[in-house]
């Protein structure tokens, strides 16, 4: 379980993301949704320790991200941020390998190169993990990233806008992987989406944030609400039930 309480964050005088109160339960996947600019990126990164808080409380696992040594954190949960995404002379596979570092510092084990193996062998990326990441297509690269994170092998994992360049079928592929993780290795996966459809169709919750504050919570079955939808989004939505579920209609 993760829980956010009382947790703030000011910018400036007139941008402030909370106080957020928030429980995701363990296991499955939390979708975080919502328009530009409404915190969802802020929230990722202060659950993930990247950032500090002004005010209020967050634990994953029991463990409070603002005292727990980062290398016991970093075995219990790996983050994917938006953007910052180092580009350097490395390959596919050396980064992937970072992934390993909280378990193995630097000395890769046979367990440690099966794990990185497994992780590009996930993404699709065996063909290219002898490439730099600087001749990587953005959505190339950005499946290498997500691959980097797995490898971390955490209970916990957040990512943020991990569909961000990539085609239909790298989506629909890292979506049902992270459906797999989550039910069969019991992951609890946190991961912030553009798309509502992607998170009505593979998240277990829907957590809508607007102007800093958490406004809806809920299943998709909850959520996925013409007039749920269009108050988030601050846009005309319909939702419609399609051949494989509801389905948001917005264009
Ligand atoms: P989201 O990920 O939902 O698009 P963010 O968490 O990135 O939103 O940003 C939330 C709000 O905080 C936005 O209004 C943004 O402009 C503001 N913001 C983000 N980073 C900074 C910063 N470093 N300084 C000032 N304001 C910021
Ligand atoms: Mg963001």
């Amino acid at each position: 379980m993760i829980t956010l309480s009382t947790v703030l964050r000011r910018y400036t005088s007139d941008v402030a993301i909370g106080p957020v109160d928030l429980e995701i339960p363990p296991g499955g996947i939390t979708a975080m949704v919502g328009p530009n600019g409404a915190g969802k990126s802020t929230l990722l990164t202060m659950i993930g320790r990247l950032m500090g808080m002004d005010a209020g409380t967050i634990t994953v696992g029991g463990l409070d991200v603002s005292n727990t040594p980062s290398k016991e954190l970093a075995k219990k949960m790996s983050i994917l941020r938006q953007e910052n995404h180092f580009i350097t002379r490395l390959t596919v596979r050396q980064l992937v390998g970072f992934g390993r570092y909280p378990h193995s510092q630097g000395r890769l084990t046979v367990d440690d190169e099966r794990r990185i193996s497994e992780a590009i062998d996930f993404l699709n990326l065996g063909d290219l993990e002898t490439r730099y990441l600087d001749e990587l297509s953005g959505g190339q690269r950005q499946r290498a990233y997500v691959a980097m994170v797995l490898a971390q092998d955490t209970e916990y994992v957040l990512l943020d806008e991990p569909l961000n360049n990539l085609d239909m079928q790298h989506s629909v592929q890292m979506m049902k992987h992270l459906k797999r993780a989550a039910v069969e290795l019991g992951r609890t996966i946190v991961i912030v989406l553009h798309d509502i459809n992607f998170a009505g169709h593979y998240a277990d919750h829907i957590c809508a944030l607007k102007h800093g504050e958490i406004v809806a919570f809920g299943t998709p079955q909850e959520i996925m609400a013409p007039d749920t939808l269009s108050s988030i989004f601050n846009t005309p939505i319909d939702v419609i039930d399609g051949p494989r579920g509801l389905l948001a209609c917005y264009y």
